[in-house]
């Protein structure tokens, strides 16, 4: 049977090694593993409480409309329930406003070393990705977007622009002055739509960092999507927020599944929202695991760049490929970078104090054991 070739050369995204894993191809109990920007601190234990008493419920579908979490997010960030919904981690929001808005053929614009879900989704969906290369220092451009837009011949196809804001891998960010710059150009655009990937925005502490979402009445092109993996630790249960204008949330819930958000995530999510405690929590261990890495990091000499999410990446100054099976042996499972085609960054998640200390532990053996290339 003839199948797309933009399907046959799809290339599956890789998430992080396994724990288990690990432990049987290498030998080892202990395995500490900061690969996939997880919260170290676990789920919320108001959510846990919350999800226990739920599964007395699971012979019911869950709410499709998702009321109680709609009401609460309503609250809480003084949007009406007709701006928001919810998706199967932010993932699924990715694939299904583009599937939405994108023809095949038609495109997508985002930054080189954006998270690479973009990519992926809008492939599957026979959509093409344009990329605008990074300033020094791994930093997003504005410009060149607001450039490739004005100038080039291919902007025409453009639907959706994806802004993750901090992005991963590279924990970078673009200051409020230069979003604002660009919403002041394109943010009432007709035909396209902003997204604003979010996924860090709880991390963030740069002073002149700001996300749009108070500004939207006067961006009508501007959608933001938040998730609850992150800083508040349920990565599992897959639980994403979109906030955009009524007509996209309109389109949006035609498509998404029906019952997109299981019952018990539905729960978790209204508990952990409401749990200011974690959140601090979360951000405080965070803060400091990473003004640790700096330190640690500065001493090894090794370049990095300064994370406003929960992770950071740096340069091995080695091949990655031979720094991670050193470590992997070792028993510290870190993400190699490179799918975004970086070939000695590795991509370093904040733990536990231990856990950080550990894999600092560690790293400062194989930095022994390989020499330097750069
Ligand atoms: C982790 C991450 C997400 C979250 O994805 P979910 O599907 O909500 O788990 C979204 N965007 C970026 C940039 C991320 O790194």
């Amino acid at each position: 049977m003839k199948v797309s070739s933009d399907i046959l050369s799809l290339v599956p995204y890789k998430p992080g090694k396994p724990i288990s894993e690990t432990q049987r191809e290498y030998g080892l109990t202990k395995v500490i593993k900061l690969a996939s920007n997880e919260n170290p601190l676990g789920p919320s234990p108001m959510a846990v409480e919350a999800m226990t008493q739920a599964l007395q419920n699971l012979h019911r579908y869950p709410d499709p409309a998702f009321y109680e979490l709609m009401q609460l997010v309503s609250k809480q960030w003084r949007l009406p329930t007709n701006m928001l919904s919810a998706g199967n981690g932010s993932n699924e929001i990715i694939d299904v406003l583009i599937r939405v808005y994108c023809e095949p053929g038609e495109a997508i614009l985002t930054t080189e070393a954006a998270f690479i879900a973009y990519q992926i989704c809008a492939q599957a969906a026979r959509v093409k990705t344009y990329f605008t290369p990074l300033k020094s220092g791994f930093q997003m451009d504005l410009t060149a977007m607001a450039n490739f837009l004005k100038t080039s011949p291919d902007a025409y196809k453009v639907k959706l622009i994806f802004l993750p804001n901090p992005n991963n891998p590279t924990g970078t960010y673009v200051k409020w002055e230069e979003v604002k710059n660009f919403l002041d150009q394109f943010g009432s655009d007709p035909d396209r739509l902003i997204i604003f990937d979010e996924a860090y925005t709880e991390y963030a502490r740069a002073k002149d960092y700001r996300s749009p979402m108070e500004d939207m009445s006067k961006y009508p092109s501007v959608v933001v999507i938040r998730t609850l993996s992150k800083a508040y630790g349920l990565a599992g249960l897959r639980v994403g927020l979109l906030v955009a204008p009524p007509h996209v949330i309109d389109l949006y819930n035609r498509v998404r599944n029906t019952f997109n958000v299981n019952e018990i995530a539905q729960v978790a999510a209204v508990a952990a929202l409401q749990d200011a405690d974690f959140l601090r929590k979360s951000q405080q261990v965070n803060w400091d695991g990473l003004d640790y890495f700096y330190e640690e990091l500065r001493k090894m000499n090794l370049p990095f760049v300064e994370s406003q999410a929960n992770f950071v990446m740096f340069d091995t100054r080695r091949d990655v490929v031979k720094v991670n099976e050193a470590l992997l042996k070792r028993g510290v499972i870190l993400r190699p970078i490179l799918n975004y085609g970086f070939k000695t960054q590795m991509r370093m998640s904040v733990g536990l104090p231990e856990e950080n200390r550990f894999a600092i532990e560690k790293l400062r053996e194989v930095l022994q054991e390989i020499p330097a290339i750069t």
